[in-house]
Parts: structure tokens; C-alpha cells; sequence
């Protein structure tokens, strides 16, 4: 059977294959800890679970408009404007079927083939795989540990040339928990304006920063020429398996978007859109013990991952990720790289890391990425394990 190039060349999230791989241990009796896959492991709060459940009693089982119900995008214009006093209007705003979804359809309507992005390394995988499938170039720009993983403006100048059509800006940061500060967001939207290259920013991580405050792209003036904004309510509302995320733009760019999303998936869900409605309109209250929990695991997690010999780790300022440097310990124990050392210590002792290569491209060939969405206790147990092992490690 004949399978495209473009497909054969498409590349997934190597997240999804270590999540394979922990299963794998499970059934061979492991007690696994995932330290893995980036999802909240708190279920979606009740009150958004009733409305969905609701919506379904009352027959809202059908297809809906492709670009979102009225109504929710009414709702999340509103929700982004009260927190960041930006003057959104509901139609700059689509509902699409997850964040991912958002990323692919904004991607597909602004690059055609040979044109450039500039992306960080390292980086969330979906971007490079996208740009690459739509016939364009990925360019990676490294993101300096020394530097706490901030983007660098003088990185972003030298990387750009004539067919630079995006800039990709995530923050907080997945892999590195990194956000960027007021300055170095002014620095580059500043320079994307002058230069005319579109700012593609996935904010899906504004409620997870623990340190400083969040500055949306939507608040620049002139946004609406040059920046598309990517959100969803995946993290914030412990929603992963509802698939719904939103894309704020330009309303001509979002008239494509829509017309591609028709094609693909028709609409998102409808029933969930009810409930997401709810979820906005309710607030953020039942939030703040979560946060605070998430808090307390990244002080948690740097304390431990820092204890062990040859590990050294940036604090992270957001998200739910840590992305400890291993160099040393891969040289203590004899590893020649940080994929091998995961896989052992999965079936040694059932505690599951992400080697830095699952984010492209470079930047990561000696680093970590462990995820804090499990339990205090669990954590420290993981932790432990971890450490046991490499002494063990060390004696032979
Ligand atoms: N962007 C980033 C940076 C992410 O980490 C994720 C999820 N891991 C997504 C987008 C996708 O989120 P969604 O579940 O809404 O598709």
C-alpha cells in the first residue's frame, strides 16, 4: 500500500512513546510513577462534569458550528479580557478541538513551502512536526540554560532571514518550565512588528507560573496585524481528554482556520462546549489549592532532583515540568546518553522520566524532562528509587 512522503516524514510526540513504554512495565508488574506525560492528574472539577452531563441529557449530541458555539466564544473573549484587560472580540476568537488542533490550524494558513520559523530549543514537538509537514523550515533558536532557558533576542535577529514567516513563542515553557520576562517579550514583539513576521504564542501554561506574572501577546497594541494566540482548557481546568482549545487572531485569518477545521473535524464537541461555557463563567476559585499543590511539587522536585550527584536543575517559574541537566550523572554511572539510562531505570525500578531528546532538537541530548503532576508522596518515592538506583549504579 502506498503511503505519502509527507506522512511517512510526519513525526509524533515522543511522550505518547514513553507512555507506551511505562504501560509495558505496568504489565510486567511494575509499580510504575510516571514522572512522564504532561496531563494534570487532578479529575476535571465537578461543577464542569455536571454541565456536560446536563448538556447530554438535553440532546446536545449533534454537530455545531465549525469555528465553536457563539456563545463559548462570547465567553472566552470575555474570560481573556478580564484578566488582562485586552479588548478581544468574540469573533477573534474560535473554539478548536484541543490546543494541538489550534497549533496545526494556525500553521496550515500562514506558511507556505520554504518559508522559515523560528523555533526554540529545545521545544513542545508539535511545532517542528507541523512546520515540516506544511512544507516549511523549522529554525532553531537554542534557549541558554546559563541564561535560566530564556529566549535570547540577539538568537532570534541572527536566526532570522527574508523567508522568516513566524516566530514561535511558548511561556511558560514546555520542556524548560522557563516564562520570559516583561523585557524580553517587548524586546521581541518589538522586533516581529518591524520586521512583519506573524508571532504564533501558545499561552496554554498562564495559570501554571509561580514566579511573576503573566504578560499575554494579546496585549500589545497592533496585535491583531501580527500575533495568534493559543490556549485551551486542557491545563487550567484538568480538562486533557475533552479536546477543546481556542485560537484568538485576526478575524480573516480565523474565517480560513475555520473553513480547514470544517474539513478536518467538522466542529468540537458540543456537548463539552457547554460545560467549557460553565467552566469560564464559574472562575478560577476551586483553582487555588491546585496551584498551590503544583507549587509546593516544583520546590519539591528541584530539592530532590538537586540532591543526587551530577544532576543540576533551573528552577522552573511555570508549568508542571522540571528539566534537570544530567550530564554528570550520565558520566558517574557510565551512560552513554540519557535515553538508555530512562529505559533501565523504567524496568529496574518502574519510575518513568522523559529523556530531553523526545523535544526537539538539540538542546536537550543531556537533560530531563520530569513532569510534577503526581502526588507529593509519589514524588518522593520516585525520587528515591531514582537515587537507590544510581548508588547501586555506582558500586559496579
Ligand atoms: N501546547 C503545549 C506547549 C503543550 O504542552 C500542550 C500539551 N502537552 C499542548 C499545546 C496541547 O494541548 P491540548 O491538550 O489542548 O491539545
Amino acid at each position: 500500500m502506498y503511503i505519502s512522503s509527507r506522512a511517512r516524514n510526519l513525526k509524533g510526540e515522543g511522550a505518547f512513546a514513553y507512555l507506551e513504554l511505562g504501560l509495558k512495565a505496568k504489565a510486567k508488574g511494575l509499580d510504575v510513577i510516571s514522572f512522564g506525560i504532561g496531563q494534570p492528574d487532578f479529575p476535571t472539577p465537578p461543577h464542569i462534569r455536571e454541565e456536560a452531563k446536563k448538556a447530554l441529557d438535553k440532546g446536545m449530541t449533534g454537530y455545531g458550528p465549525s469555528g465553536g458555539l457563539p456563545e463559548l466564544r462570547e465567553a472566552v473573549a470575555e474570560w481573556i479580557n478580564s484578566q488582562y484587560r485586552t479588548d478581544v472580540k468574540p469573533s477573534e476568537v474560535i473554539i478548536t478541538a484541543g490546543a494541538k488542533a489550534g497549533i496545526f490550524l494556525s500553521l496550515m494558513v500562514t506558511l507556505e513551502p520554504g518559508d522559515e520559523v523560528i523555533i526554540s530549543d529545545p521545544s513542545y514537538p508539535a511545532y517542528e512536526s507541523v512546520v515540516e509537514f506544511m512544507g516549511a523550515k523549522p529554525v532553531p533558536v537554542p534557549l541558554r540554560e546559563e541564561n535560566n532557558w530564556a529566549f535570547n533576542i540577539e538568537d532570534i535577529e541572527k536566526a532570522t532571514t527574508n523567508r522568516t514567516r513566524i516566530i514561535i513563542l511558548n511561556y511558560p515553557h514546555n520542556p524548560t518550565g522557563a516564562t520570559l520576562t516583561r523585557q524580553q517579550l517587548d524586546e521581541i514583539m518589538e522586533f516581529a512588528r518591524r520586521k512583519d513576521i506573524m508571532v504564533l504564542a501558545d499561552e496554554i501554561y498562564d495559570h501554571f507560573l509561580y514566579d511573576g506574572t503573566h504578560t499575554t501577546t494579546l496585549s500589545y497594541p497592533g496585535w491583531r496585524d501580527y500575533v495568534i494566540h493559543v490556549n485551551g482548557f486542557s491545563k487550567t481546568f484538568s480538562m486533557t481528554g475533552w479536546r477543546l482549545g481556542y485560537v484568538v487572531a485576526n478575524e480573516k485569518l480565523l474565517e480560513h482556520m475555520t473553513t480547514a477545521a470544517n474539513n478536518i473535524y467538522s466542529c468540537p464537541p458540543t456537548f463539552n462546549q457547554v460545560a467549557a461555557i460553565h467552566a469560564l463563567k464559574a472562575g478560577l476559585d476551586w483553582f487555588k489549592p491546585y496551584y498551590e499543590d503544583y507549587k509546593a511539587r516544583r520546590d519539591l522536585i528541584v530539592k530532590e532532583l538537586s540532591s543526587i550527584d551530577g544532576v543540576s536543575v533551573v528552577k522552573p517559574q511555570g508549568t508542571f515540568y522540571a528539566f534537570p541537566n544530567v550530564d554528570g550523572l550520565l558520566k558517574r554511572i557510565n551512560y552513554p546518553n540519557a535515553e538508555k539510562m530512562v529505559v533501565d531505570l523504567l524496568f529496574d525500578t518502574g519510575v518513568l522520566l522523559l529523556p530531553g531528546t523526545a523535544f526537539p532538537f538539540k538542546a536537550g541530548k543531556r537533560h530531563l524532562r520530569t513532569a510534577f503532576t503526581i502526588p507529593q508522596d509519589k514524588i518522593r518515592e520516585g525520587m528515591r528509587r531514582f537515587r537507590e538506583w544510581v548508588e547501586e549504579k555506582t558500586k559496579t
